[in-house]
């Protein structure tokens, strides 16, 4: 199965094959702060699943522990994928941007310290990659 993400304006877009390695949310600053939400749902692929990518994207990039790129669109502004040196070998898709909900539910929950107290999740959900 393909799916595609679209940024918000649908200028931006990125096909992916089959199912995402990795599905799940993740509580820290910096995906608050990317998604402007309480937690950002991530999704990542591995590098080979990425089919294609479309539109005019801008990267922004952050060091420290974790050093990213991130892809967004020049027009509306939505991080659409990004590379985590963590995760190595892996494309990280921003699981709303799977407007269309054909993206099965998250089975894991990171960074849970900074999990807004009223956030509640599923209690079957790993704690930890
Ligand atoms: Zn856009
Ligand atoms: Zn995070």
């Amino acid at each position: 199965m393909t799916r595609r993400a679209t940024c918000c304006c649908g200028q931006c877009a990125i096909d992916v094959d089959g199912e995402p390695e990795i599905n799940g949310v993740c509580h820290c600053r910096n995906c608050k702060q990317r998604t402007g939400s309480a937690f950002g749902w991530s999704t990542y692929f591995a590098d080979s699943q990425i089919m294609s990518r479309t539109g005019d994207v801008a990267v922004y990039t952050i060091g420290g522990a974790n050093p990213q790129h991130r892809w967004f669109c020049r027009n509306c502004g939505s991080t659409l994928f990004w590379k985590a040196a963590r995760l190595h070998g892996r494309t990280g898709v921003a699981g709303g941007c799977f407007a269309d909900n054909s993206l099965g539910p998250p089975s894991v929950t990171v960074s849970n310290d900074g999990r807004c107290a009223w956030v509640g999740l599923p209690g079957d959900w790993r704690k930890s990659l």
